[in-house]
């Protein structure tokens, strides 16, 4: 069943549910609004970054069932901008006959870390070794088949690198057991890898796939930093990363936009670190480099819109504004008529109150042009500074 195939009214909007609304559900609020959809969010907090932009914002929390049904009351079809969404309150919703995309059974394979990776090896798509554990002494005998470094991921409720623990040696297998103690944990080989890779990817109800350029990423401490588009690799590798996208995309089931991580090993091989189901951190470049930004696919693949091949128009650097170490609450951005002088700067902020040490607060896309005087992300930086508001 889809929606509105042919049809696009002015006095009757489509209306689209947002569960979350961060800066995913702002940016994905942005492009429904520039086509005139209704958007109701629900969100824990009221004053979200998606508020400035949504009709309605419904405070309550993702995982909040009665919360949830309110949503889908006052909309054609509910999607999410984050994973700790309530996967069995949207698989109750969707047997009521409510359209939830992407498909909430993808979701609960992608919200836990091990469903997710044994998801992938079952499918004949390759990851990092990895083996569920229990107790010390099945990651005493896992350690000693991976040898060290080895990475402590707690299955759920974990992203931005706050769910990994790097355990170094021996000695460090006891804290990293307190540190996730009583969460579900995995342990994962670590992966010398000389680059990050991504893709972003996208299926309609109609089953067509369509897919962004891949573009690199760097991480700080396990947080993204900067994202270049395309990435620098060959043009072997490119084909490795979009083989094994689509691969993924052919098992998992649903509609929607995903976010597929990988690693670029040492030998050239390319694994899967890890997939969203929704729009990421590393498609925001798409906003001014692409001729369809990530967010208006994933809106054209869950109302069933025809989807093109998105072309990279201008190279690009995306990097994430974020919060200082050593700073928490009100904050104001400094160096912004510097940065918008440089040719090919576009600013994005959040809206979020306060900061916190590595909060996402913004981002900033330079698109790089080979006749303008070269843009690099140094030049940004040189001026960029979040202060504490007095
Ligand atoms: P995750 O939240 O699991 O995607 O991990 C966040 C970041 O931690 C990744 O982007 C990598 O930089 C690093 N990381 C995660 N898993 C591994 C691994 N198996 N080997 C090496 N680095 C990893």
């Amino acid at each position: 069943m889809t929606l509105y195939k042919d049809k696009f009214s002015v006095t009757e909007p489509i209306r689209l549910g947002i569960i979350g609304g961060g800066q995913l559900g702002k940016m994905l609020a942005m492009e429904a609004k520039r086509m005139f959809m209704k958007v109701v969010i629900l969100d824990p907090t009221i004053n979200c970054p998606a508020s400035c932009i949504a009709d309605k914002v419904i405070e309550g929390s993702f995982s909040d069932e009665q919360k949830i049904n309110e949503l889908a009351q006052e909309v054609d079809l509910v999607t999410y901008e984050i994973e700790l969404a309530n996967a069995t309150a949207l698989n109750n919703l969707e047997q009521s006959g409510v359209q939830v995309h992407p498909s909430p059974k993808t979701l609960s394979i992608i919200q836990n870390k091990f469903r997710q990776k044994k998801f992938l090896r079952e499918n004949k798509i390759d990851v990092p070794d990895f083996e569920f554990v229990l107790n010390e002494e099945q990651v005493n005998k896992v350690c000693s088949e991976y040898g060290f470094p080895v990475l402590l991921k707690a299955c759920e409720n974990s992203y931005d690198g706050r769910g990994n623990y790097l355990i170094r040696s021996q000695s460090e297998i006891k804290i990293a057991l307190e540190y996730f103690s009583g969460r579900e944990c995995m342990l994962e080989k670590f992966v010398n890898f000389k680059k990050e890779i991504s893709i972003m990817i996208a299926r309609n109800a109609s089953g067509c796939i369509s897919y962004f350029p891949v573009v690199e990423n760097i991480h700080e401490e396990h947080i993204l930093k900067t994202t270049i588009a395309p990435a620098r690799i060959s043009k072997v590798v490119e084909g490795k990363a979009i083989d094994l996208a689509v691969r993924t995309m052919e098992s998992l089931k649903g509609s929607g936009i995903f976010g597929i991580e990988m690693f670029l090993g040492e030998d050239d091989e390319v694994l899967i670190n890890e997939i969203a189901p929704r729009p990421h951190n590393s498609g925001h470049y798409s906003i001014e480099a692409c001729s369809i930004s990530q967010f208006e696919q994933h809106i054209r693949a869950i109302l069933d819109y025809p989807m093109p091949q998105p072309r990279l128009e201008s190279k690009a650097v995306m990097m994430n504004i974020l919060g200082p170490p050593d700073l928490s609450g009100p904050y104001f951005l400094s160096g912004i008529r510097e940065i918008l002088a440089l040719p090919g700067v576009r600013i994005h902020l959040y809206g979020k109150a306060d900061t916190k040490p590595k909060r996402k607060l913004g981002h900033i896309t330079i698109l790089i042009s080979d006749n303008d005087p070269l843009v690099t992300k140094d030049n940004v930086e040189k001026y960029l500074m979040v202060q504490a508001a007095i």
